[in-house]
């Protein structure tokens, strides 16, 4: 381990504060490093990982894709790139998908589909996104623009224009910030991840939903992490019954390969043309063939069992000793503990559990599938670090 965290150090970017841990190989929900130690992985690779790491349906399909012709580029039709568009389309109403490798990259293209959406309609002087104060869309310059956190914005400026942040739950303001802008865009995650696993309102996110529609302004739901099964719903926003104009998902879609896609809808399904958009990988056939093995399990039963388990540790830790609060959505939970979450986290990793930090809460992201038993180990633990680490 001391010899590959040196070549690390030495070698990659100094852009992760990685813990202490070499991972060498895993299965499902149960990780192992480079001594034999076997983790309960509570993070799934950031919500990737939907049925755990080395999914075995997953995998065969992923190989048989390999084994066939593993990139062509877009310059050809390839069958797991149109079928999982046509699944996305079909799961959710939405009418074209454009495909990409990442989060940031499907937001991107989000509102790059809402800008010319409005621009077109409106003038050229419509071009104002809104987003939410504390929201994460991502690292290029334009999603980091997008997210509503300035620590992030300090070292990069000057970021693309054209964003403009308002506090979430906050509906008058957005209602009053869109119409001074002539907004052409409202961008917003159902359940802020980054931002430390705070579900907005139901009565923000549905009169944000019909202000948007009254005023033809294209609505984004981010839902990178909040997609594919995380909340107990297919996506977020089905929990709040709206229809979205643009959905960006990216993380669990692939199931732990690059993908990521852009939803359009009704609206504006017909704003891109041939050439206004693209990507070398995006659509890649060896993801997108994964991502239909993923896609296609999302089922009434696996979704009923997300919202059973997410019951499970709401309780587990809703007045627990070392708990302040609970927030989240199906298993995409924030914990915000009197002690500090990371020294707790850390603390876990010594116990053989993997969890995530969010601001001051600890993050949890399990596997869909997570068994029953090693999640209620995994939770044992938590509480009795929650419960002893007090400063
Ligand atoms: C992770 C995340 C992103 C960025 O995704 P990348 O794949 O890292 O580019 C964007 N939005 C949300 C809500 C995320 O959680």
């Amino acid at each position: 381990m001391s010899d590959l965290k040196n070549i690390d150090k030495m070698y990659v970017a100094n852009t992760y504060a990685r813990f202490p841990v070499e991972i060498v190989s895993g299965k499902g929900s149960v990780l192992v490093d480079n001594n034999g130690k076997k983790y309960i992985d509570l993070g799934s690779g950031i919500a990737v990982n939907v049925f755990g790491a080395g999914d075995d349906i997953w995998k065969e399909a992923v190989i048989a894709q390999l084994d066939k012709i593993p990139h062509t580029s877009n310059l050809y039709y390839t069958e797991p790139c149109a079928l999982l568009a046509k699944m996305l389309c079909e799961r959710t109403g939405m009418k074209k998908v454009f495909f990409g490798n990442s989060g940031a990259e499907a937001n991107e293209c989000s509102i790059k589909v809402a800008r010319k959406y409005s621009a077109e309609k409106k003038g050229s002087e419509c071009f104002t996104i809104i987003t939410l104060v504390n929201s994460f869309h991502g690292r290029t310059l334009t999603t980091l623009a997008a997210t509503g956190q300035e620590h992030y914005h300090e070292l990069f400026q000057p970021l693309t224009p054209g964003f403009v942040h308002v506090p979430a739950n906050d509906f008058e303001t957005l209602k009053k910030t869109a119409q001074e802008t002539n907004a052409a865009g409202i961008m917003m995650e159902i359940v802020q991840g980054e931002g430390g696993v705070l579900p907005l309102t139901e009565d923000f996110v549905k009169q944000t939903a019909v202000f948007a529609k009254e005023n033809d302004i294209p609505l984004i739901i981010d839902e990178v992490q909040t997609g594919n099964g995380r909340t107990g719903q297919l996506y977020a926003y089905m929990n709040y019954g709206i229809q979205p104009d643009i959905v960006s998902t990216a993380k669990g879609i692939g199931g732990g390969l690059p993908l990521g896609a852009c939803l359009m809808g009704e609206k504006v399904q017909d704003v891109l043309h041939a050439g206004d958009h693209g990507s070398t990988f995006g659509g890649n056939p060896v993801a997108c063939a994964g991502g239909l093995t993923i896609l296609s399990r999302i089922d009434d039963e696996l979704l009923a069992d997300v919202r059973r388990k997410s019951a499970y540790i709401f309780e587990q830790f809703t007045g627990a000793a070392g708990v302040e609060s609970i927030s989240g959505m199906g298993l995409m939970i924030g914990i915000k503990p009197v002690g500090p979450a990371s020294r707790i986290v850390n603390a876990a990793i010594k116990k053989g559990v993997l969890a995530l930090t969010a601001k001051d809460r600890i993050r949890l992201l399990p596997a869909l599938n997570i068994p029953q038993d090693l999640l209620g180990e995994a939770v044992a633990v938590l509480k009795q670090l929650c419960a002893e680490i007090r400063e």
